[in-house]
């Protein structure tokens, strides 16, 4: 038997509780992994939640993302001691996840740890990591370069935000940061960012079809009006990377960003990413982008039994930067 947070949800009850389980208890897949860190999304937010409408059957293992070292194998392609990472597919949705010190994944799902990173700091990047590096890589292959302007990070404060803003930094880009957190302008200037907004300085209450062009591009885990608000200040051939919705799924845009000024809006999916790109995106968070401040400034790291508060946390807006949860 080992520790895991279990949600449960009957006609009468909801829980989520650190409980013992066991290895029967496990779903199939090839490959036995000894968690060593997980780590704390939104996505894990809502599964934590009755009506979060991420979790289908219950009881359940949430967790996203998990880290740990390879127990036992029956894919040829990874041994005892190989040190993974998994994120994403259908790990803490439908198949059990990384808040526990056993997972059992499908091999086609797992990446082999980088050079260059840490379990530890694999998971301080994890899926919020992944989704910034991905944005990135995403508006360069559209063409972004420093010398093309400023770009934007809405968000700035959370996991995909403040992992935007130390990737961008570190890349040489001029990072522009919104915040809704005016306590939290310091940590996002040590981060990199040379410019802080607020948040409604992104979020008009008027949304013009197009605006004063400002930005280069825009990393947007935010979604909603900041959105459509950004889009019409995106300069000439820019881009945006949308990625969330914390901010609301519906974004009241026109046709005349995109017509007028050839902007283009760029889908960021972390979760079916093809396992191709996902490890060229790991490797590069393990080189050019891998940020500079990672366990010092930007993640703190948990126990099981914290978990609960933090994941409570992260669904109010309150959590800054990324939390890391250690397994036992
Ligand atoms: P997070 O750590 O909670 O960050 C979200 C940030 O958004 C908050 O810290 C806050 O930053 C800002 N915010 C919160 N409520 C807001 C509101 N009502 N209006 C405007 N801004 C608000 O969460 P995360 O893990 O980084 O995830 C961010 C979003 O990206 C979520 O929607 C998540 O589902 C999504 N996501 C998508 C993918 C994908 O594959 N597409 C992957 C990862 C995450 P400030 O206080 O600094 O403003």
């Amino acid at each position: 038997e080992f520790k895991a947070l279990v949600v449960n949800k009957t006609d009468t009850d909801f829980t989520v509780n650190v409980q013992a389980v066991s290895m029967d208890d496990l779903p199939e897949g090839e490959v036995l992994i000894k968690v060593q860190y997980s780590s704390v999304n939104y996505k894990d937010g809502l599964a934590c939640i009755p009506d979060g409408k991420i979790v289908k059957t219950y009881p359940f293992i949430p967790g996203i993302d998990l880290a740990g070292s390879v127990v036992s194998s029956s894919d040829p392609r990874f041994k005892e001691g190989d040190e993974v990472v998994a994120t994403g597919y259908e790990i803490g949705v439908t198949h059990y996840g990384g808040f526990s010190e056993y997972a059992r994944i499908p091999g086609d799902w797992l990446v082999p740890l980088p050079k260059g990173l840490t379990l530890k700091e694999a998971m301080a990047l994890g899926t919020a990591g992944f989704t910034a590096a991905l944005s990135i890589h995403r508006l360069e292959e559209n063409g972004l370069s420093p010398d093309k302007g400023k770009v934007l990070v809405t968000g700035a404060t959370g996991g995909v935000g403040s992992l935007a803003v130390s990737m961008l930094a570190k890349r040489g880009y001029e990072v522009v940061a919104s915040t809704g957190k005016e306590t939290e302008h310091e940590y996002l200037r040590g981060l990199g960012a040379k410019e802080i907004l607020s948040r409604e300085d992104v979020c008009a209450e008027k949304i013009r079809p197009l605006d004063k062009q400002h930005w280069a591009a825009a990393v947007d885990p935010v979604g909603g009006r900041t959105l459509a608000t950004v889009l019409s200040h995106i300069r000439y051939g820019g881009a945006v990377a949308v990625s969330g919705l914390t901010g609301g799924t519906d974004v009241p845009t026109t046709v005349f960003p995109f017509i007028l000024r050839g902007v283009s809006l760029l889908g960021i999916d972390s979760v079916y990413c093809p396992m191709e790109l996902r490890k060229q995106i790991w490797e590069r968070m393990a080189s050019d982008l891998k940020p500079d401040k990672l366990l010092q400034s930007i993640a703190q790291e948990i126990t099981l039994e914290q978990l609960p508060e933090a994941l409570a946390n992260i669904l109010k807006g309150k959590v800054r930067g990324r939390t890391v949860v250690k397994l036992p």
